[in-house]
């Protein structure tokens, strides 16, 4: 069953994307928890970080290429955060893999 960041991928749902290839979609988070907020998702249906495969390097690789590339766009100069939650311990609500970039105030350590 497609998550809802496939419908994304599929413009079947609106976002405000910031960057598109061919591995990767890059698109600011609905609801951001720091000033700067995006997610970077491979347009693989991907579970979660616990789902990657032999063969997914270039993928991720992508995926983080991309997220330092979209945050230098971003003005992020101060520095970010790159998060991943996975599973239900790791508080992951989407069941399709995405990295969280979030800057633009001083985040605290650790999370809860
Ligand atoms: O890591 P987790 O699965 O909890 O994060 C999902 C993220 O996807 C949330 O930050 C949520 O705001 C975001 N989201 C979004 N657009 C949607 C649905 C969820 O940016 N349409």
């Amino acid at each position: 069953m497609p998550s809802i960041f496939t419908k994304i991928i599929d413009r079947e749902i609106p976002a405000d994307i910031l960057h598109e290839d061919d591995l990767c979609l890059a698109f600011r988070d609905i609801a951001p928890k720091a000033p700067t907020h995006f997610l970077v998702i491979p347009k693989k249906e991907i579970v979660s970080l616990a789902d990657l495969t032999d063969g997914d390097e270039s993928i991720v690789g992508r995926c983080i290429l991309v997220a330092s590339q979209v945050a230098a766009k971003e003005g992020l100069d101060g520095g970010y955060r790159l998060v991943a939650n996975c599973g239900d311990d790791g508080g992951q609500e989407v069941p399709h893999l995405h990295f969280h970039v979030m800057g633009g105030r001083k985040l605290t350590w650790p999370p809860g």
